[in-house]
């Protein structure tokens, strides 16, 4: 017996057959009669060809997510390995596992597996599972990510606010396999980080900076001796290691409001032997302090402004772009002239020009020239489809500010 069908209103397929992953509810012409969250669906079209086989969610927008376009593919551990082996294979070109033993494994639609994301840390692989379709399918997906990376600890991370949207209870973390320490030591391009696999925000560690952080560090080694960074939403402050350990003579400012990020954060500039006494903590709102320190005409050589997404909606974009535009107001008052102003968004409704338009009513206000320096976008360990722009969520603009 075949799967339940869904069959697609007319024109609204050719999204699905240019590889878009996702079928939304507006698109369905029929829909099963009854499918509970999760359960497999075929796409057809009017006429009842195939188009698509994938999971389905009535309670959602996105009803459907695709997992394979080939009608004979059978939803299976095999078919779960065979993914992730090409995602590991894909990690192995494109990471130097010797110096970077952090990153990224499973970037869900992007690697072709929606709704899984698996973060590889050393031996423990960290997993997070978004949707009702991930979820009804999640032990046959273990099963097959235990064949292919035979890890010695996996740790289920289902807190994520997304899970709301699809109808699913928030879980605490728990261990599913091994005994996973409260502290791990991992290495990105050989810096040292600790990591708390279980507490940790998100799965522990911001991968997604991994490139970043490399590109300030090649500023840092030019940068004047003596000079000042404030890294605002600094997190376990992967840029201000990166970047004094290149330029020992560094000061660092690093802001959060989260007091456990900080404590993290001083432990790992410990961790790579760098001079405590030029690196300072600040817990608090880094809107409030970058208002303080522009009151104060402080100003820095380079700022980094890197907030947690201020849109995980369509609805919310009107507001996270004046943010965005306020941030990078603030932020701009506060880097000298000729200093570097790196400033992120990671969110995933706002595209690059909305982000770079906000920067740009930022620096106008301010009556100060930016010359753009370069531009970035996810990194490579999170890929993101070419025929679905909204699985990039990240925009990165390194600016000189004059
Ligand atoms: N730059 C980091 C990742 C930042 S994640 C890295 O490279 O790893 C975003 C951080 O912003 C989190 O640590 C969170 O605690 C912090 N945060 C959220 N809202 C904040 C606010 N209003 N003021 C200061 N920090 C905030």
């Amino acid at each position: 017996m075949g799967l339940p069908k869904i069959s697609i209103k007319k024109g609204r397929e050719w999204q699905l057959l240019r590889g878009h992953p996702w079928l939304f509810s507006g698109a369905i012409s029929q829909a099963p009669g009854k499918a509970e969250a999760g359960s497999l669906v075929d796409l057809v079209d009017l006429n009842g060809n195939f188009v698509a086989r994938g999971y389905y969610n009535a309670n959602c927008d996105i009803a459907v997510r695709v997992l394979t376009h080939d009608p004979d593919e059978v939803i299976d551990s095999q078919f779960f390995a065979q993914r992730i082996e090409s995602a590991k294979a894909l990690r192995r070109q494109s990471i130097d596992q010797v110096s970077t033993n952090v990153y990224r494994l499973i970037n869900s639609e992007g690697d072709f597996l929606p709704g899984y994301i698996v973060d590889f840390y050393d031996d423990v692989l960290v997993v997070q599972s978004h949707t009702a379709g991930s979820d009804s399918l999640l032990s046959v997906f273990l099963t097959a990510l235990e064949s292919v990376m035979k890890p010695k600890e996996v740790v289920l991370r289902n807190e994520a606010a997304a899970r709301k949207r699809e109808g699913l209870l928030q879980e605490p973390a728990r261990v599913i396999q091994g005994q996973v320490p409260d502290e791990l030591l991992v290495k990105e391009n050989n810096w040292q980080f600790l990591i708390d696999p279980l507490q940790g925000q998100k799965t522990g560690f911001f991968s997604d900076q991994r490139d970043k952080r490399l590109a300030l560090s090649r500023y840092a080694a030019g940068l004047p001796a003596d000079s000042i960074i404030a890294n605002c939403f600094c997190y376990s402050s992967g840029f201000s290691v990166a970047m004094a350990s290149v330029n020992h003579t560094l000061r660092t400012v690093n802001i959060d409001e989260s007091q456990k990020a900080l404590l993290l954060s001083q432990r790992n500039i410990q961790e790579n032997k760098l001079d405590a006494s030029k690196h300072s903590f600040v817990c608090a709102d880094a809107f409030k302090w970058l208002e303080a320190e522009a009151a104060n005409q402080h100003q820095f050589d380079v700022v980094i402004l890197d907030p947690p997404a201020f849109a995980k909606t369509h609805k919310e974009k009107t507001n996270a772009l004046k943010g965005y535009s306020r941030l990078n107001q603030l932020g701009i008052q506060c880097v000298k002239s000729g200093g570097l102003l790196m400033t992120c968004s990671c969110s995933g409704s706002v595209s690059m020009e909305e982000f770079q338009d906000s920067v740009r009513q930022a620096a106008s206000r301010e009556g100060r020239a930016l010359q753009l320096l370069e531009v970035f976008q996810n990194s490579c360990d999170h890929p993101m489809l070419i025929s679905a722009p909204e699985t990039g969520y990240l925009k990165v603009l390194l600016c000189r500010v004059n």
